[in-house]
């Protein structure tokens, strides 16, 4: 096994010292015959997930210490959270589902409000949930590591990715990023902080969502990376920008409720009256990050000047991603490049490049293979449909696009795509006439293509009944 990040193994029959157990997220255990020089993968098997305090026994008397480990229930993640982020909680629906107690507008709102959780991990607290706990090792892999080498290609396959990282792609790609650009040297950063900080962006995001979790954010960044290396930018961006743009990309959703603003709006929670109606959830995925920024100190080495400068930018791309205010961008945006005024030796310049390269990035799932496009279009879907039966079920408007009696994936998808995705990716592939450019768009029109032919065979069908 080889080690990555130069995490520190230590053996297991010396105590691990404390300050170490405080700054480390979790712990995950692993036993690996490379290491430990254990010949027989039989004895491993029965050792996986499980730590022997024989001294005599060489080969499974480490503890890996790691900021990342995920404990994963049949169900999936456990849903327990840092608990310092507001949160809505859909089981309480969920456990009212089934008792008939009519609901009054005030208690709909409250239901529907976030929720703090203020429990502590399980596995801290040492309970074990019955036949659910699986203590998962052997993070940093060699598949996912070989997939690492090829992080650049857009055909890279986030699903895939997480699943080889036990859950942790949104850790794992943006350290690997960071660290391959020279980041964190350049900029002094202490790589414990910088993974306790991505651990804390990553359980940020509700894994309940169908879209809107870690699995989108990594995507996203991943995305981001494929445009700063893009010629145009590659040459003029700074290490700062390039830190920005790949920061902004890993929590431009941090928190997402897996509802919309309309919602927020419709049931008057207090994040809507916070930001007066206006980009709701963008402006809490900003102060959701500069919240993380600082209570991890990852930048707290920064001169004060910095560190502001940082969060007011990054606060500027983030709302850049509000997707009612697609087209004031791409005007902006269109104007730009019919007068060719862009100067990428401007500081102002680069960061609306930045702007609009998080905007691409974030809706791009139609221009990724239809293979991977697909199970983007079912999750985003489901998410919406989901948001809709809440809507029906209290009595609320249904939003459009989320009623699952009258929208379906195809159509949803063409109109996203007609109407958002198209007009954005055609001026960026003016600005950046390159191979990735042409590539996003010709996977567009198959993909559109391919929604179009699926709704005609069911409208043929449902002729033919
Ligand atoms: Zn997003």
């Amino acid at each position: 096994m080889e080690v990555c990040y130069q995490l520190p193994v230590l053996p297991l029959d010396r105590l691990v010292p404390k300050h170490v157990l405080s700054r480390r997220g979790a712990i995950s255990f692993s036993s690996s015959s490379a290491l430990f020089g254990c010949p027989n993968s039989r004895q491993l098997s029965q050792r996986r997930g499980a730590i022997s305090y024989d001294s005599s026994d060489q080969a499974a008397l480490y503890i890996r210490m790691l900021g990342d480990v995920r404990v994963r229930s049949r169900a999936g993640f456990e849903s327990e959270r840092r608990g310092s982020h507001p949160y809505i909680d859909f089981r309480i629906l969920h456990s009212h589902s089934e008792i008939d107690i009519p609901l009054s507008a005030r208690n709909v709102r409250r239901l529907l409000s976030f929720q703090r959780y203020l429990k502590s991990s399980r596995f801290f607290r040492g309970v074990t949930a019955q036949n659910s706990l699986h203590i998962l090792d052997d993070d940093y892999n060699g598949q996912a590591k070989c997939m690492l080498e090829k992080v650049g290609s857009w055909s890279f396959d986030i699903f895939l990715f997480d699943r080889l990282t036990n859950g942790n792609s949104l850790v794992t790609l943006t350290f690997h990023l960071l660290s391959q650009h020279g980041l964190i040297e350049h900029f002094h950063l202490d790589m414990v902080i910088l993974r306790r900080f991505l651990v804390m962006v990553q359980e940020d995001y509700h894994s309940q969502n169908p879209y809107h979790n870690a699995v989108h954010a990594a995507d996203v960044t991943q995305a981001m990376y494929c445009f700063l290396k893009e010629p145009k930018l590659a040459k003029s961006f700074t290490p700062w920008d390039i830190l920005l743009g790949l920061i902004a990309a890993a929590t431009h959703d941090l928190d997402h409720p897996g509802v919309n603003q309309s919602f927020l709006i419709k049931t008057n929670h207090y994040l809507a009256t916070l930001y007066k109606n206006t980009s709701v959830l963008e402006n809490h995925h900003w102060r959701s990050a500069v919240g993380l920024l600082r209570e991890s100190g990852l930048f707290a080495h920064m001169t004060l000047e910095e560190r502001q400068h940082m969060e007011s930018q990054l606060g500027s791309i983030i709302l850049a991603t509000d997707i009612s205010r697609q087209n004031e961008y791409l005007s902006q945006f269109r104007t730009h490049l019919d007068r060719g005024d862009l100067c990428l030796d401007n500081a102002s310049d680069r960061l609306f490049i930045l702007q609009m390269a998080l905007k691409c990035a974030d809706i791009c799932n139609p221009c990724r293979t239809w293979e991977l496009s697909k199970q983007w279009s079912e999750k985003v879907t489901d998410e919406f449909f989901y948001q809709g039966d809440v809507e029906r079920k209290y009595k609320l408007d249904v939003s459009p696009l989320c009623d699952r009696h009258t929208s379906n994936i195809a159509n949803i998808q063409i109109g996203f795509i007609t109407y958002l995705v198209e007009p954005l990716f055609v001026e960026w592939a003016r600005f950046s006439n390159t191979r990735l450019s042409q590539t996003m768009l010709g996977h567009v029109g198959l993909n559109k293509a391919s929604w179009r032919g699926m709704l005609q065979e069911r409208s043929s069908s449902e002729e033919t009944d």
